[in-house]
């Protein structure tokens, strides 16, 4: 409902444009703003924002990553859960590919070593009125050895993905939404580059380009709760539209934080790297202490990190972290009220970002 609110307040007080809601085929409420939420980017076009409930996401990924634990070397429970991801895109009414591929692959980091396996990405495709313009949202289904569950890292994004996947996929859009279940993330960013590569040499079975890419990788335990909500991007449209949707969430402007390209070590470099405007959401944990005020435990590549990062990540521990289940929900629904109406406009044919290296 917040989102709903802001949005029209926004969308009034930017355009005075009409606005009109509806009710979601998925359940929630659909705002249908003029984008003059958008501030001076988009003033002639609209985009419906279908509302996704992070109780039931967060309900969605409990269950997830308790149910398939240790999602990596293609073990029975790693090909399980590509079965479960692609019978929720098929509830949810939406064709889906699946794209084995082969390591190595990894179009940033170097290719971890080891027994090579096949992995898949698992792709839900909403088709929007062009067919050959895609916008990418993903996020990564596999494990590191040792997380176990990884609920957080990244079945936090893997639900996100599925969960706006079903409230996006009786929207009309203008492009094509791909929403992408990367896997070998882990392995070097492998199932994104193999994305990347069909599109750059065909063999994806649809050809066109990706105007757009948004990926979600440890995100959710962000305000109320103090960790930031940090993103990588590499586009000043893309920069400006999420000042604009953070503020309209409600999100302090110190909670948001923007980083520059050729950052970050998930799926969404793949993406930068190939000179595509992209938004990489995750939540900061630098400098910030554990709510009973001790400094968080040094856990390996960063300090102050998620303290159960590539480590027994499950829900509880999200919990944990969040300090209680109510705040870990309010951050969720930040989020969601931040990433729902991004792709909203990522969709739009009127959003056309472009790409500075000095964003
Ligand atoms: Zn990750």
């Amino acid at each position: 409902m917040r989102i709903v609110a802001a949005l029209l307040a926004l969308a009034f007080l930017a355009s005075g444009c009409a606005t009109k809601t509806t009710d979601s085929p998925t359940g929630g409420t659909m705002a249908t703003v003029p984008n003059g939420a958008c501030g001076a980017l988009l003033c002639n076009a609209t985009v419906t924002v279908p509302h996704v409930d992070a109780r039931k996401t967060l309900d969605d990924l409990k269950a997830f990553s308790q149910a398939f634990p240790y999602r990596q070397s293609g073990n029975p429970s790693h090909v399980a859960a590509r079965d479960d991801l692609e019978a929720r895109f098929t509830a949810a009414g939406l064709p889906v590919l699946r794209q084995s591929f082969e390591r190595p692959l990894g179009a940033n980091l170097p290719v971890v070593a080891g027994p090579t396996y096949t992995g898949q990405n698992v792709i839900g495709i909403k088709w929007g009125a062009q067919r050959d313009h895609f916008v990418v949202i993903g996020a990564h289904y596999d494990v590191t050895e040792g997380a176990i569950y990884g609920t957080y890292d990244d079945g936090s994004g893997t639900a996100l993905v599925f969960e706006l996947a079903a409230a996006f996929a009786h929207v009309a859009t203008d492009r094509t939404i791909l929403f992408c279940e990367f896997d070998q993330e882990e392995l070097g960013l492998v199932g994104s580059a193999h994305l990347l590569s069909t599109f750059e040499d065909h063999t994806f079975p649809y050809n066109g380009t990706i105007d757009a890419m948004l990926d979600l990788d440890m995100i959710g335990i962000t305000y109320p709760h103090p960790a930031k909500m940090v993103v990588w991007q590499n586009s000043p449209e893309v920069k400006g539209l999420v000042t604009n949707l953070t503020a309209a969430a409600k999100v302090p402007a110190a909670q948001l934080e923007f980083r520059k390209t050729k950052g970050g070590t998930s799926d969404g470099a793949t993406f930068i790297a190939a000179g595509i405007p992209t938004a990489y959401f995750w939540s900061d944990w630098d400098e910030y202490s554990l709510p009973n005020g001790q400094p968080m435990p040094y856990v390996g590549l960063y300090v102050g990190a998620y303290p159960w990062w590539h480590k027994v990540d499950t829900y509880d521990t999200m919990v944990l972290a969040a300090g209680n289940e109510a705040t870990l929900q309010a951050g969720f629904q930040t989020t969601l009220d931040v990433v729902s109406p991004t792709l909203a406009t990522f969709a739009s044919a009127a959003f056309q970002p472009t790409v500075a290296t000095d964003a």
